[in-house]
């Protein structure tokens, strides 16, 4: 089947090169003439567990193509994927712009039946607002489907070729028919396809992102709380995470949650209701809870440098929003660096993917190593803000002699206390008692 996807970033690298992986040809178009012409010169242009070598695979077998011109990328295809940005407007809502303006542009070049399928995360009604766009000009009939994305970044091969479940939303039979054709390699195994009309399928992507952001906010509370009570979160977290009811997944307290989607789907949705007049309690307060979390530590640290991080040199381990993953839209790291910079500190960074994005932004306001070791050398402390596995077995020896003073900001909880207050560092993390080692 002849497929094109609208929108070459995470979801539309990711979806057209495993729909190309199941035998489809399929055209990816974006506007970005820099990220077109990488593709097609065969260099990925994102990291991606798994996604480098099957890319390159289905790029020489002929099945998968880049193009910047949308005529040329929808020409004969059967279905049209949307994977464009939502990216959040100044009221919080989700900016719309992007696919409007590619429905509007699809209408006219449509040349037979084709089914138009959103992946990216928009409000309730927008699928009514495609359609409206592309009728306005088409001659053709065509269908619009709501099937929303729920990879995650960092095992997005695994997640969109095994899926748990694929949400889509039509009440047109003859769109579920091609819709269940495309997907049955991803299905065989018994994960459903779910079918829902498209505004429920629209509510269930934001419902998913809503509630397991404050899933991690409920437990960055109680990480709080067990700060204030002298109780341990790691422990709380194994009483409750054994309760079916509750899961022992999404219960990790730290710095808070970062990426390009939890932090926009939230506000999207708080906006949402808004607009239909119904005041989402619950949501506001995650917003509110996981902004302050995010930098909580460098509370810490000031009261541990005496009120002051002016011409400290803070080392920090991990700058992506989450491992496995290069992307650092709205990471925790980057506003703890923010923060540690208004405050005078030196601030030093490593990551393995994240590095040259970070450098995007920051520049050599920062300074940057390869070797996670070689940022601790003088050091005054050591910040980690994301979960990266090299970092959760380090050499404990080496960083005691490379750092000034051996202590440990450690926002996402990874070495256990009785193990660090062995190694005589003072460490600070979340939830949990702070470990006073010999560090000064
Ligand atoms: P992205 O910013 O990585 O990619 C979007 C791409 O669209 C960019 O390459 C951009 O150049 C391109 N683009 C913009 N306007 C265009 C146009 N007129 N024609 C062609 N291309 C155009 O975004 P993303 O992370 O892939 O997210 C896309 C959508 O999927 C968003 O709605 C997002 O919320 C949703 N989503 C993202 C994830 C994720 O993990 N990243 C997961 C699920 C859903």
């Amino acid at each position: 089947m002849k497929i094109a996807v609208i929108g070459t970033g995470y979801v539309g690298l990711v979806t057209g090169t495993c729909f190309a992986e199941t035998g489809n040809t399929v055209t990816c178009v974006d506007i970005d003439e820099k990220k077109v012409s990488t593709l097609q010169q065969g260099k990925i242009t994102i990291f991606e567990h798994g996604l480098e070598t099957m890319f390159e695979k289905n790029l020489h077998q002929g099945r998968l193509f880049f193009t910047t011109d949308l005529a040329t990328g929808i020409k004969d295809a059967k279905i049209i994927l949307l994977a464009l940005p939502t990216p959040p407007g100044e009221d919080g809502s989700a900016d719309l712009q992007y696919v409007l303006k590619v429905a509007e542009q699809i209408g006219p070049l449509l040349k037979e039946y084709t089914v138009i399928v959103n992946k990216s995360t928009v409000p309730v009604g927008t699928s009514e607002l495609v359609r409206e766009s592309i009728a306005r000009n088409a001659s053709v009939e065509f269908d619009v489907v709501s099937n929303p994305e729920f990879l995650r970044e960092g095992l997005a091969v695994e997640d969109f070729m095994k899926p748990e479940r694929v949400v889509v939303g039509t009440r047109s039979q003859r769109a579920i028919k091609v819709i269940e054709n495309l997907y049955a390699p991803f299905t065989r195994q018994g994960n459903p396809i779910i079918l829902m009309d498209e505004r429920s399928a629209e509510l269930t992507k934001y419902a998913a992102n809503a509630f397991l952001a404050t899933k991690i906010t409920f437990m960055n509370e109680i990480a709080n709380l067990c700060e204030k009570l002298g109780a341990d979160v790691d422990l709380v977290r194994k009483g409750i995470g054994t309760d079916s009811r509750i899961g022992k997944r999404f219960l990790f307290a730290g710095i808070g949650y970062g990426g390009s989607c939890f932090p926009k789907d939230v506000k999207a949705l708080a906006k949402s209701s808004d607009d239909a007049d119904y005041d989402f309690k619950i949501l506001k307060a995650v917003m509110s809870v996981n902004d302050k979390q995010k930098t909580k530590l460098i509370g810490s640290m000031k009261k541990y440098f005496n009120g002051s991080l002016k011409g400290k040199t803070i080392a920090m381990w991990g700058l992506s929003f989450k491992p496995y993953t290069d992307d650092i839209r709205e990471a925790p790291s980057l506003y703890n660096i923010q923060e540690l910079i208004d405050g005078g500190a030196v601030v030093r960074g490593h990551d393995p993917e994240a590095m040259e994005n970070v450098k995007k932004i920051f520049s050599d306001k920062i300074q940057y190593s390869e070797n996670q070791y070689d940022i601790l050398q003088g050091a005054d402390a050591l910040l980690i803000a994301t979960e990266w596995p090299e970092y959760r077995n380090p050499d404990f020896e080496r960083m005691a002699l490379a750092m000034k003073t051996k202590v440990i900001f450690d926002g996402r909880n990874l070495y256990g206390l009785d193990e660090i207050a062995e190694l005589g560092f003072t460490y600070y993390s979340v939830g949990r008692k702070i470990v006073n080692g010999n560090s000064k």
